[in-house]
């Protein structure tokens, strides 16, 4: 903890800190309305996770070799989390690591308290919990939900086609991305494939091909003398299609095969196939379906003057699940963090966030509450009582953790000049008198106190009135489920951009 004094800059305050602080206080009580808060007895203990060596930070900042700090594993998270999948199976590999069972939601379930538990929907959802060794059935759940997806360009499912010269990868754009950012930026391709085995079953598997696959290239300056003038428009199905290679590959491989094997009607184009195979390690006959998304290569890193920024594609809303997840670990990391938990922990990280959550896999689906209603009914067995699943509810707490705009250093403007987040100086609470977002007074006085008992700043922000507010999954499942919730997040720049937008080290 030493080398944060030398840093100040890098004073590290992280998002994770907050979250697990929550999940500490279980002995702040969310009851209404003999609201009431009660310090807890025992401090926190020091955060294991934050002694960050940041020298070591600074040597390794393309590397991430920095593991054992909590910003090296989020680089690490960054950089393994190309995709909705891929954020999904690493939160999965680090639950089992700690010791987590994965459920299976056709199954019965098996709880006790002190257990811990997961599942995983579409491999692109999850929900992970663990149950306090002093549960009893109506006891409530302290929930911190994030989502998994951004804003990215996807395979459509004939992705093959071509222009005069090159062969061209078809794709449709995913959520509210800043277009313009995908042009010249090294893409290549990652997502799930299906596989015929042996056997003539099949299975599931994840795939990223390292390397610069793809290119979207500017028209240069020459041929577009307004674009700095004008703007750069571009038209987002003729301009917005990845460049996979030349043709002449092609054409020397069709003139030796004579055009037998390669038909010019393939959904997708036998190199792409060919790359998939060789990475999957299986034959391209045996790849029957592709759900690919377009994704940059650039590695996350630290950045600026004094490392102070993390420089990161998908940070929207990948750091906040990495928080998320980071927070229920490090809480019931020890056999005794749970002796005297009486509730739920609770984190649920959705995919389809960013077009508007409608999906099995998404925060509108009852994944939440089936899952709620499942944990009561199967710790409670035979004794569930009169109203135990909306009791539980009503004595619950949900953290709604999606990125925030910190303010913009050449466009001040754009907040509202009393609720401008800044870089470093707390987690921001969310606040839309429209329900944009689901934080109600008592909701941020409750936040607010957890993060004051133990000494966390945060900061308030409101849109401009004259200007249109985002939304996240914080009103979807305060009104699908019912449950109090707030809406969060770490101050960051550049959000949707593709490459990388940046948040402070220690937001
Ligand atoms: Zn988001």
């Amino acid at each position: 903890m030493a080398t944060f004094a030398r840093l100040p800059l890098l004073q590290l305050q992280p998002h994770p800190k907050l979250l697990k602080s929550y999940f500490h206080s279980s002995r702040i009580k969310f009851k209404l309305p003999n609201l009431y808060l009660s310090t807890p007895s025992q401090s926190v203990s020091p955060f294991r996770c934050f002694s960050s060596n940041v020298d070591q930070i600074h040597q390794n900042s393309f590397h991430n070799e920095s593991v054992g700090s909590i910003v090296g594993d989020l680089l690490n998270y960054l950089n393994e989390s190309w995709t909705q999948f891929h954020a999904t199976a690493e939160a999965k590999r680090q639950l089992l690591a700690a010791g987590f069972h994965l459920l299976n939601e056709n199954e019965e379930w098996e709880l006790k308290p002190g257990g811990r538990y997961f599942f995983t929907r579409n491999m692109s959802s999850l929900v992970a919990f663990s149950v306090g060794e002093k549960y009893s059935t109506g006891n409530g759940f302290h929930v911190i939900a994030a989502h998994t997806d951004s804003p990215c360009l996807k395979l459509k499912p004939i992705s093959a086609s071509s222009k005069p010269g090159y062969l061209m990868l078809n794709v449709q754009t995913y959520g509210g991305g800043l277009w313009h950012t995908w042009f010249d930026r090294d893409l290549s391709v990652a997502g799930r494939v299906i596989l015929r085995t042996d056997d003539g079953s099949f299975i599931q598997r994840l795939v990223k091909i390292k390397r610069p696959l793809l290119r979207i290239p500017t028209l240069a300056i020459h041929l577009d003398r307004t674009v700095n003038q004008d703007g750069f428009k571009p038209n987002l199905e003729t301009h917005l299609v990845p460049l996979l290679s030349t043709r002449c590959e092609e054409e020397l491989t069709e003139s030796k095969e004579k055009g037998a094997t390669r038909s010019s009607k393939a959904w997708h184009h036998p190199q792409l196939l060919e790359v998939l195979s060789e990475e999957l390690d299986c034959a391209i006959a045996d790849i029957v379906t592709l759900e690919l998304n377009v994704c940059d290569t650039q590695p996350s890193c630290l950045g600026g003057m004094n490392n102070e920024f993390i420089f990161s594609g998908r940070l929207d809303n990948l750091a906040s699940s990495f928080c998320a997840l980071r927070a229920l670990l490090d809480s019931c990391s020890s056999p005794g963090d749970l002796s005297s938990e009486d509730a739920i922990r609770m984190i649920a990280l959705f995919d389809n966030e960013e077009v508007g959550s409608d999906s099995i896999q998404g925060a509108g689906a009852p994944t939440m509450f089936q899952a709620m209603r499942r944990v009561v009914s199967c710790l409670a067995r035979e004794k569930v009582g009169e109203g135990a699943v909306e009791r539980a509810i009503r004595q619950s707490f949900l953290v709604s953790a999606d990125m925030a705009h910190g303010v913009h250093p050449n466009f001040v403007d754009k907040h509202e000049e009393n609720h401008r987040p800044q870089m470093q100086k707390g987690l921001v609470i969310k606040h839309n008198a429209n329900q944009r977002y689901a934080t109600s007074g008592v909701t941020a006085f409750l936040f607010k106190e957890v993060a004051k008992t133990h000494n966390l700043p945060t900061q308030e922000f409101v849109v401009r009135n004259d200007m249109g507010c985002g939304s996240t999954i914080g009103p979807i499942l305060a009104a699908g489920v019912g449950i109090r919730t707030v809406d969060c997040g770490i101050p960051q720049l550049s959000m949707h951009r593709q490459g990388n937008g940046s948040i402070g080290v220690g937001s």
